[in-house]
Formats: structure tokens, C-alpha cells, sequence
């Protein structure tokens, strides 16, 4: 078999490793924000939610803690399930008309992308286009800075909640960009389990799907990161543990706690990069709108078997994560398949309406996503296109 791999960073190579943000997690611990935010000088907050989670209990205990501490805020919920350019351009003037001096995202992936995207903006004339990842960092001025962002994640999850990056559809080119800057880290973020009880079984399957593939695609990035590897084990064991329980026993406040857990940390491995099946669904989720975390699932499996032949250490160390014994890659992908199966992913991408024929314009798409050159198989546009049909047709 001809396996060309990405570049890699050995042991010899100098790296720059950075890592995030102060971390608040507990059950109930969404009754300390309000004490929070005067602490870090925040007095105006503005809250930035989608717009299935605004009228979720969840809000309005956030806005009455923050009432109750004697803050003002005000709520911005026009987000789509895939962030929009537009709704971006909305959310900054929402924050600057009410003169808030911080965003609190709270929520699932688009509150946070939500919430980041319009933090880039809030105090600038920049388009929000050029902070794409791909694009030279825009200088800002001393009085440019960015507010202050305190994340609030309720699903376990994008894993989005730590890092500096959020993804958000390009209308006009019906394409999904990353776009960042790296001064824009949360003040805080905040792992309360308890907000995460509430969530409907189909999208804690989902989410948590996206965690499972978060700690699989970064743990097998190229590179020698043992930082953020040893986070994509312990966030694999953590998710794979508890994944089939949340969704079983949605109350299980310790398997909602090892989820929340399990995503944060998987979500900061993959500062190290993604993968194809990031890669794919990116571009399907533009397209047809359809779930990030569900499309991904769908996608896994025919991408591990383009990229784990070779990599028998990755896969075995995978294995003891998920507590199989010396497993190949073949029962390790039949292990992940067992427990799509047990929360009820569907087999196929054309299951989610979306029709072979998108194969070749998504493939052409997705070998310029980031994810795509992380991954730790080189891939031709061919080949992305087969893997999308097979996804497509039957994926499992
Ligand atoms: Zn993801």
C-alpha cells in the first residue's frame, strides 16, 4: 500500500506549545459568574446564545446571577446552528449599541463561534474575513483590544470553549472558514455539568460524537505534541467511558461531568491540528447545513480507514484509552462503529439528505480546509471525493 504522510515535527524539532485559559469546573458552579465577572472587571456583559438555546433555563439563570451580582447585560441570540457572516456583522452591533464591555458565549459550538467571531469585531473596522486562519493577523491598535470572553459550554461538545478559533460560514461562497487571532483567548471558561442534563438525547449523541473525533483526529496528527496527545488520550478514555451512558441516562450527572471533561480536554488537543473527517464535514455543513457533530460521526469511520494503516502505536495506544486490549486498527474502528450504533448515528450521509453528487464539489472544498492539511495521510482530491461517496452511500 503507498501511504504518503503529512510533514512531522519530530523530538529534534524546536515548537512553540501554548496553552489556554483558566478553567472553572462543577456541578451548580453557573451561581459563581456573577462574582466572576467583578472579578475580572466586567460589568456590562453582553450574552451571546443560538437561537435554539435562548429560551433554554439555562439563560435566564445566567442573566439573574449576573442581575443579582448587580451587572447589567443584554442578550444576542441570532445565531445559526452554522455561525453566518451576516448574523456576525448583527451580534457586533447589538454589543456595541448596548456598550458591553465582554462577551459571556453560552451554549453549544455556535454560541461559541457566535460569541468569539463577534469578540474579533466588536471593537474594530476589521472584516470579519480577514482574521481567516489563512490570511497575516491583522494588527490592532492599543485601543483595538479585544473585550473580555467568558465561555459557557452546555453541550459535551465542540470542545470549543477554550481555544481562540471559531468556524463560520461564508454565504456568498457557501464555504466554512476558520477565523482567529491569537490575543483572543476566554478570561474564563466555565464546566458546570448541570447545564448539560437538560439536552435532548439525539444532541448529546451527536456532540459527543464530535468529542469522539476531536481526541481521534488530533491524537493522530503528525508532530511530536505530547502535550496535547496525552489531553487526546485522557479526553478519548473520558469520552468513550461515558459517551453511551449520557446518552442512556440523560440525569448520569457523573457521566454528564466525565463528557463536559472529556470534550474540554479532546478540544484543547487539537490546538495540534484535525483531520479529514473535520475536513469533510466542514464542507458538508456549509452546503447542506447539516450538524457538525452528526456529520462527523457519519464521516469517521471511512476516514480512519484511509489513515490508520501505518500507524500501529497511535492505534494501540487508542486502544488501551478505550480499554481494548492490543487492538488492531480494524477492531479499534468496529469498537467506534459499536458505539455509533448504540447512539443511533445513522450509517450514511444520504440518510441526512445529502446526495452523491456533491461528492466531487465537496472534495474540492475540503482539501483546502485546514483540517485537511493535518491529517496524517496526504490525500488527492480523488481520493477525498471516494472517501465522501463512500460516507455518502454507506459509511458503516
Ligand atoms: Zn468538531
Amino acid at each position: 500500500m503507498d501511504i504518503k504522510a503529512n510533514g512531522v515535527n519530530g523530538i529534534l524539532t524546536a515548537q512553540d506549545w501554548s496553552f489556554p485559559v483558566p478553567i472553572m469546573y462543577g456541578p451548580g458552579r453557573l451561581n459563581e459568574i456573577g462574582d466572576q465577572c467583578i472579578l475580572l472587571g466586567v460589568i456590562n456583559p453582553l450574552i451571546v446564545t443560538d437561537r435554539g438555546s435562548h429560551a433554554l433555563p439555562f439563560v435566564k439563570n445566567l442573566k439573574d446571577y449576573l442581575t443579582k451580582a448587580g451587572l447589567k447585560s443584554s442578550l444576542f441570540f441570532d445565531i445559526s446552528p452554522n455561525p453566518k457572516d451576516h448574523e456576525i456583522g448583527v451580534g457586533r452591533k447589538a454589543f456595541i449599541s448596548g456598550e458591553h464591555d465582554a462577551v459571556i458565549a453560552i451554549g453549544g459550538g455556535s454560541a461559541m463561534d457566535g460569541g468569539k467571531s463577534i469578540c474579533l469585531t466588536a471593537r474594530n473596522d476589521i472584516d470579519l474575513w480577514d482574521f481567516e486562519y489563512e490570511q497575516p493577523v491583522p494588527k490592532l491598535t492599543a485601543n483595538q483590544v479585544f473585550p473580555k470572553l467568558i465561555t459557557i459550554p452546555t453541550t459535551a461538545g465542540t470542545g470549543a470553549e477554550t481555544e481562540s478559533t471559531a468556524m463560520v460560514t461564508h454565504v456568498q461562497k457557501a464555504m466554512k472558514f476558520c477565523v482567529w487571532h491569537p490575543d483572543l483567548k476566554p478570561s474564563l471558561t466555565l464546566l458546570d455539568p448541570e447545564l448539560t442534563i437538560g439536552l435532548p438525547a439525539h444532541l448529546t449523541a451527536w456532540t459527543g460524537a464530535d468529542a469522539l473525533t476531536h481526541a481521534i483526529e488530533a491524537y493522530l496528527v503528525p508532530g511530536f505534541n505530547p502535550l496535547c496527545d496525552g489531553l487526546a488520550l485522557e479526553g478519548l478514555a473520558l469520552v468513550s467511558k461515558w459517551l453511551q451512558i449520557s446518552v442512556n441516562e440523560p440525569q448520569n450527572l457523573e457521566a454528564r461531568g466525565g463528557m463536559l471533561v472529556g470534550s474540554c480536554l479532546a478540544g484543547i488537543a487539537f490546538l495540534k491540528g484535525l483531520g479529514m473527517v473535520h475536513a469533510i464535514s466542514h464542507m458538508v455543513g456549509a452546503e447542506f447545513d447539516t450538524q457538525h457533530g452528526l456529520t462527523n460521526a457519519i464521516v469517521l469511520p471511512v476516514v480512519l480507514r484511509f489513515n490508520l494503516p501505518g500507524q500501529k502505536e497511535k492505534v494501540q495506544r487508542m486502544g488501551q484509552a478505550m480499554g481494548l486490549h492490543d487492538a488492531s486498527s480494524e477492531s479499534l474502528i468496529k469498537h467506534i462503529e459499536g458505539i455509533l450504533d448504540d447512539i443511533k448515528i445513522p450509517r450514511s450521509l444520504s440518510e441526512i439528505d445529502v446526495p452523491l453528487a456533491s461528492a466531487q464539489g465537496i472534495a474540492e472544498k475540503a482539501i483546502f480546509d485546514s483540517a485537511a492539511s493535518t491529517n496524517p495521510r496526504i490525500a488527492s482530491v480523488a481520493e477525498i471525493r471516494t472517501l465522501t461517496e463512500e460516507a455518502i452511500v454507506k459509511a458503516r
